[in-house]
């Protein structure tokens, strides 16, 4: 941190060492201007009108989950990162709030206000994905996932909204999906990808598999494992 003429100046380095340094496999930071095409109520400034900096940071999910027959490792890996990321934000702002930075947790998931019953479609307050792209952590795949250069789609994002002004990363400029791989679209069984979306009506059944006991699993992830760059973009 650098105090100059009275401002403070804390710098993107120090942010990435203090979120690294509690846990987080990769960070980066978007200026909240390259929002600008995010929809009307889901901008960071809609959520923090003080934010200046988005920072956006990823954990690892372990990756063999995904290849086991049964749905319960790969449900519970997602509840528990989803939790440890959100625990991850909340630590890294209370840090930051001793170094004098205000910063906002975005919850990693749930929960959020905006909900369409007729079509069963929800939005988060900020998308992560989105945010994660304008940060550098990756390019957007046609199953609409993240995708990491080194961690591919095997990643759970988070993201907080600062009052400072940092310097943002590059954009990633690598490509992610090759212009003539579809397999994510074409593997889905309820047809809910295009390309661009999800159509989260026809995904929800399966991705949000609800037991004779309550329980919510995740029953399918075909548009995560048929991707050949899930686990690192090679192709
Ligand atoms: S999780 Fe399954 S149902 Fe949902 S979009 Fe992916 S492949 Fe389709
Ligand atoms: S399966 Fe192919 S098209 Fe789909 S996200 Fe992966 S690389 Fe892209």
């Amino acid at each position: 941190m650098l105090i100059w003429g009275g401002h403070l100046l804390f710098n993107s380095k120090r942010i990435k060492e203090i979120v690294k340094g509690l846990g987080a496999d990769l960070c980066g930071i978007s200026p909240v201007e390259r929002f600008s095409k995010a929809p009307k109520g889901f901008h960071p400034n809609d959520i923090y009108k003080d934010c200046k900096s988005v920072v956006v940071f990823a954990e690892r999910l372990p990756r063999e989950s995904l290849f086991a027959s049964s749905c319960i490792p790969y449900t519970y890996v997602n509840n528990i990162m989803t939790h440890e990321v959100d625990r991850l934000g909340i630590e890294v702002c209370l840090r930051l709030e001793t170094e004098g930075i205000k910063a906002v947790p975005i919850p990693s998931d749930d929960p959020y206000e905006h909900w369409e019953s007729d079509r069963s479609y929800g939005r988060a307050i900020l998308s992560l994905r989105h945010a994660g792209y304008l940060a550098g952590l990756g390019v957007l795949g046609k199953n609409t996932l993240l995708m990491n250069k080194d961690y591919g789609n095997m990643i759970q994002i988070g993201a907080i909204l600062v009052n400072a002004n940092l310097e943002g990363d590059l954009i990633a400029t690598y490509e992610g999906c090759p212009s003539d791989c579809r397999l994510c679209i074409d593997s889905c069984p309820q047809g809910a990808l295009d390309g661009k979306t999800v159509n989260q009506q026809l995904c929800r059944p399966l991705s949000n598999y609800r037991t004779e006991k309550g329980y919510i699993l995740k029953k399918c992830n075909l548009c995560r494992r048929m991707c050949p760059n899930c686990l690192g973009i090679k192709l």
